[in-house]
C-alpha cells in the first residue's frame, strides 16, 4: 500500500484520508504540541510530536510514509524541513515559510510579476501611522504571521480609528495595505505535480462573516472567461514559479481594474470544499494525486454548488441537501464544526436554498451568533 503522513490532525487532515482511501492509500497523522486529533480518530496512525523528538523516531513510528503533507498554513516548517531528510514533503517547506509571512508572501507574489494591493512593511504603531499616511483610507493593518480567519489585523478608515488601535499593535512587523473597493471575492484552488501538471477548479465566490468564510459559491456568478482564465493564469504562475507541489488555494478581489491577489494559502482551502459534491474529483483527492505523482482527476462541475459553513453550530440540518460533513469536533462559538453542499441546475434556484440553509442553521438573522 501507499501511505501518505499528514502533519496536522484536523478536518482538513480528516477529509484527505476520508477521500484518498478509496484510492487505496493508507494515512498516519503527526499532531503538533497538544493537538486534538478528534477529527482524525479511526483514520489512521496518530503519533504526537513532542519537544525536542528524534524525527527519525517520529517519520518510522508514522509508518515511513512515501510523502508527508500538512494540512495548517501554520506549520512548523522547520519539522518539515527535518522531516524532508527521510521523504519528499509536499507542499515544499518553503511555500510554506513564503506563505506564513505576509511581507514575504507579498514579496514573493510580486517578484513574480503579478498584482497585490499596495502595501508596506511596518514594525510599530510609528511607522503603521507613516505607511497608512502614504497609502491613505481605508487602509488594512495586518501581523505578517498568526493572522487567520480575520485575526491579528484591523481595518482603518479614519485618524480616529487608526488612534483607536494605537494599544493593540505591539513591536511585531506588519504589513500596511491599501484597501481594495471590491465587487467581489473569489478563490481558485489548483493542484500541480512535481512534474508540472495543473488543474483547476472553477472560481468560488466567497462570503465572509466578521472575517470568516461563511458561503462558497461556485463556479462564481457572475464571473466571465477571461476572469476565470486570468486566475488560472496567475496561480500557474506562481505554482510553476516555485516548482510547487500539491494544492494551491489563491484567494483574490474583484476590481473594476482586474484581478489583485489577496493572499494564498499552501494546502486544500475551506473554500474548496464544495468539490467534494459538486465537482468530478474533489479538491481532497487531487492534493493526494498531485503528491503521490499520481494522474490529476477531473475538476469539472457539472452543476452549480454552494457550500455553507457551520459555525458554532453542530445539529445536522434537516433541509433536503447534497451531503452534510460534521467534524467532530467539541462546540465552541464561532468555531467550523462542519459544512453542507447545495446543489442545483442553476444559481437562482441555489440562492433560495442558500437563504433558507442559513435560516435554519443562524435563526432569522441568517448569520452565525
Ligand atoms: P483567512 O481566514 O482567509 O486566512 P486572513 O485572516 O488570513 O483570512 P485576509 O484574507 O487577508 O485575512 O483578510 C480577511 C478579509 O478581510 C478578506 O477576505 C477581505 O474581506 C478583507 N480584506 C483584507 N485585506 C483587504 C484589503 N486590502 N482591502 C479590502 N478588504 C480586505
Ligand atoms: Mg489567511
Ligand atoms: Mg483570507
Amino acid at each position: 500500500v501507499r501511505r501518505v503522513g499528514i502533519v496536522g490532525c484536523g478536518q482538513l487532515a480528516q477529509m484527505m484520508a476520508q477521500e484518498a482511501r478509496p484510492l487505496g492509500i493508507e494515512f498516519s497523522f503527526l499532531a503538533e504540541g497538544d493537538e486534538n486529533t478528534a477529527c482524525v480518530d479511526g483514520l489512521g496512525t496518530i503519533v504526537h510530536a513532542t519537544e525536542g523528538a528524534d524525527i527519525e523516531q517520529l517519520y518510522k513510528a508514522m509508518g515511513s510514509p512515501e510523502v508527508i503533507t500538512a494540512e495548517r498554513e501554520g506549520v512548523d516548517a522547520g519539522l518539515l524541513r527535518a522531516l524532508e531528510a527521510f521523504c519528499p514533503v509536499y507542499p515544499r517547506p518553503d511555500a510554506f515559510e513564503k506563505t506564513q509571512h505576509r511581507l514575504r508572501e507579498k514579496t514573493a507574489i510580486t517578484a513574480a510579476g503579478l498584482p497585490v494591493s499596495p502595501f508596506l512593511p511596518a514594525n510599530n504603531y510609528d511607522e503603521i501611522c507613516a505607511a497608512v499616511k502614504q497609502l491613505g483610507y481605508p487602509a488594512f493593518i495586518k501581523s505578517c504571521e498568526h493572522g487567520y480567519d480575520g485575526k491579528n489585523q484591523w481595518r482603518v478608515d479614519s485618524d480616529e480609528s487608526l488612534a483607536a488601535i494605537r494599544d493593540e499593535v505591539s513591536e511585531l512587523e506588519y504589513v500596511v495595505e491599501k484597501g481594495v473597493n471590491f465587487s467581489r471575492e473569489v478563490s481558485l484552488i489548483g493542484a500541480r505535480t512535481a512534474d508540472g501538471k495543473v488543474v483547476t477548479y472553477p472560481l468560488a465566490e466567497n462570503d465572509h462573516y466578521r472575517g470568516t468564510l461563511l458561503v462558497s459559491t461556485a463556479p462564481a456568478p457572475h464571473v466571465d472567461e477571461k476572469l476565470q482564465s486570468t486566475a488560472e493564469e496567475y496561480l500557474s504562475t506562481l505554482m510553476n514559479a516555485w516548482d510547487y507541489v500539491g494544492v494551491l488555494a489563491m484567494e483574490c478581489f474583484v476590481t473594476d481594474e482586474g484581478l489583485l491577489i489577496n493572499e494564498l494559502a499552501p494546502r486544500v482551502h475551506n473554500s474548496g470544499h464544495w468539490t467534494l459534491a459538486g465537482a468530478e474529483t474533489s479538491q481532497f483527492a487531487n492534493h493526494v494525486r498531485a503528491i503521490l505523482g499520481m494522474e490529476l482527476g477531473d475538476t469539472h462541475a457539472a452543476r452549480p454548488a454552494v457550500m455553507i459553513n457551520m459555525l458554532g453550530v453542530d445539529k445536522k440540518p434537516s433541509l433536503q441537501n447534497d451531503g452534510v460533513w460534521l467534524y467532530g469536533k467539541s462546540l465552541r462559538p464561532g468555531r467550523k464544526m462542519g459544512h453542507v453542499i447545495l446543489l442545483d441546475d442553476t444559481q437562482e434556484a441555489l440562492a433560495a436554498h442558500i437563504d433558507a440553509m442559513l435560516e435554519e442553521l443562524y435563526g432569522p438573522s441568517k448569520r452565525p451568533a
